[in-house]
């Protein structure tokens, strides 16, 4: 982001930015406080959903009051904009998790579809609990039912970059949360 005085300049790519640096740190301390209240007392294993999260865990476990294991996957389910329905797993776990508490940190639920794939298939590795946490979530895109324990900001049905989120992996370095213009996409 561009700086003229205590201006931020948006990028030229973005017609709005819909969530600004400042909103975004403030929500991520209060989750990350919202969680070491629920989890007091407890080991969390945190998994981060490559890429898209990567700038968002590593805020959030900075604020966590708890005791933390984190590991990442990657998993695609995207090609440039569309949703290919297709979920396969690009990169696992390092370690079980049988016996864990687990918490799922993602970018932005969307159809719904991936998170409900991984969860599924991470249930199946039997964790003692496993719940989600976003930082973004569109609810009127929804194809599937599924639990988000900690969302951090729903948005509307809009195709948004920055804060880790990519569009055919650029922006994901912009601090805040913005709306590409359509000629760019
Ligand atoms: P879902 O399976 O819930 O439809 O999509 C989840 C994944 O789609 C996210 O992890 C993210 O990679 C991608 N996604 C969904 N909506 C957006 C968006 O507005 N911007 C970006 N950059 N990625 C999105």
């Amino acid at each position: 982001m561009l700086k003229k005085g205590k201006i931020s300049i948006m990028h030229k790519d973005l017609s709005e930015i819909l969530i600004t640096k400042d909103q975004i740190e403030k929500r991520v301390k209060e989750l990350a406080l919202e969680i070491s209240e629920d989890y007091k007392g407890k080991d969390v294993f945190f998994i981060g959903v490559l890429k898209g999260c990567f700038l968002f865990i590593s805020d959030l476990v900075k604020h966590l009051k708890i005791e933390t294991n984190i590991d990442f996957m990657m998993i695609s389910s995207y090609e440039g904009k569309q949703s290919t329905g297709i979920v396969r797993i690009l990169l696992d776990l390092k370690q079980p998790i049988d016996g864990k508490d687990v918490i799922i940190v993602e970018d932005i639920v969307d159809t719904g579809l991936t998170i409900n794939y991984l969860t599924k298939a991470l249930k199946t590795r039997k964790p003692k609990s496993i719940e989600v946490c976003t930082l973004l979530n569109k609810p009127s895109c929804r194809k599937i039912n599924v639990n988000l324990k900690y969302v951090g900001f729903d948005i509307p049905d809009k195709f948004v970059v920055g804060y880790g989120l990519d569009y055919k992996e650029f922006y994901r370095n912009l601090p805040y949360v913005g709306v590409l213009k359509d000629e760019v996409i």
